[in-house]
């Protein structure tokens, strides 16, 4: 009888080409539930995956032993494997593969090539991955066409040696600290390429500690992420000291409200903006990804003045933008419409342009007259909306 292959743990999920850092955002709030903007958040959903499997090399990291030690006082079983590899993932459809995958945490040793950092730009000098994969939902992940096999989410358990590791960058890296306007910033880390941080963390534990690290490191570094969920309380207090910039993929409410599954509310993300803007955090916005779709003008003003609202009035605030339109390849847009067969995103290439990236990727972009469009109305209206806002990059 032949024997389901399994999935390999210790394979990366995905390849060593970075996306650009993931983006996205959730279910929608009212405008009623938006006038209720007020610290503290209400609670935001938190994943419970159906399965949780820890691999023998996991277990032998403290940072391993602290995840299932977190994962166990949630009353969630931990299944010791005895290899790396998973079996039980894959289903009779694609979609059933996806579906088990996707409610699936695995609790692995980081494959030795993440050691070697990669510069991602724009956003950061270098990417540092704590986890890979992501439990949400949303139809135009831009992860989908760059990870490979089933999306079985990863956490690292040698975290420790992770961040250990980065000491050797600082001073290094082309994309902010080459940058006249960036280089306040210092050495970035970017720490959301592969997966959602506030995903996952109530979970691992792993970015409360990454911004522990960074409170600690008293040196011109910063780390970075980016987030579609909101719960941000126990970083609240965290001796953060200003080196964790944290961003909030946020969309305008149509995108939200038929793309955007099982991530937290527009109102809660604001919400959590405000919570570290007040807590002293830099804070930031990834509009992503940007769609020109009908009244979009309309409808990213609207975003604009919620987060005006948002952060109204918190002092010192330190907010920047990175804005991000969308875009699809034909792997992502194969594997997407494949998870999503009904999906409503305009995937058509007879609709966009080419763009050829340098790893030899082609990705299907807005043509240049719509990107001109988009780019104006953003720049014009972020400074009169939000004035205070810093942009750091538009692609
Ligand atoms: Fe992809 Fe998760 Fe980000 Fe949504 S929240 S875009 S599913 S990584």
């Amino acid at each position: 009888m032949e024997t389901e292959p399994g999935v390999d743990l210790q394979q990366p999920l995905a390849p060593e080409t970075p996306p650009l850092p993931h983006s996205a955002s959730g279910e929608v709030a009212t405008e009623q539930d938006l006038s209720e903007l007020a610290p503290p958040a209400r609670p935001a959903r938190h994943w419970t995956p159906r399965r949780v499997v820890v691999t023998p090399a996991a277990l032998d990291e403290a940072h391993g032993q602290r995840i299932v030690a977190r994962v166990e006082s949630l009353g969630i079983e931990v299944e010791r494997l005895r290899s790396n590899r998973l079996t039980g993932v894959r289903g009779e459809t694609e979609r059933e593969t996806y579906a088990r995958a996707k409610s699936t945490l695995a609790v692995v040793v980081s494959p030795p090539s993440r050691r070697r950092l990669q510069p991602i730009s724009p956003s950061a000098d270098w990417r540092v991955d704590l986890a890979e994969g992501c439990p949400a939902h949303c139809q135009y992940c831009y992860l989908a066409g760059s990870l490979s096999g089933p999306p079985v989410t990863r956490v690292y358990a040698d975290l420790d040696g992770i961040l250990a590791n980065l000491a050797e960058y600082v001073g290094t890296g082309e994309v902010t600290s080459r940058s006249a306007y960036r280089s306040d910033e210092g050495t970035t880390f970017e720490a959301s390429c592969y997966s959602d941080p506030l995903a996952l963390d109530h979970l691992t534990g792993s970015w409360q500690r990454a911004v522990e690290h960074f409170g600690a490191w008293d040196a011109p570094v910063q780390l970075r992420w980016t987030t579609k969920f909101a719960d941000v309380d126990p970083f609240v207090p965290m001796a953060h000291h200003g080196r964790t910039r944290v961003r909030f993929s946020v969309n305008s409410l149509p995108v939200t409200r038929r793309w955007e599954g099982g991530t937290s509310t527009l109102e809660q993300r604001l919400a959590a903006v405000r919570r570290l803007a007040l807590a002293g955090y830099p804070v930031g916005l990834t509009i992503a990804p940007i769609m020109p779709l009908e009244g979009w003008r309309d409808h990213y003003g609207e975003l604009l003045d919620l987060v005006a609202r948002a952060v109204d009035g918190v002092p010192d605030l330190d907010l920047t933008a990175e804005l991000i339109t969308h875009r699809f390849t034909a792997a992502s847009k194969a594997v997407l419409t494949g998870w999503y067969p009904r999906t409503t995103l305009e995937m058509d290439e007879a609709r966009r342009a080419v763009k050829r990236g340098k790893f030899g990727t082609t990705k299907h972009v807005y043509p240049k007259d719509v990107m001109a469009e988009l780019w104006r109305w953003f720049e014009t209206e972020l400074a009169t909306r939000l004035p205070g806002c810093r942009v750091l990059y538009w692609t």
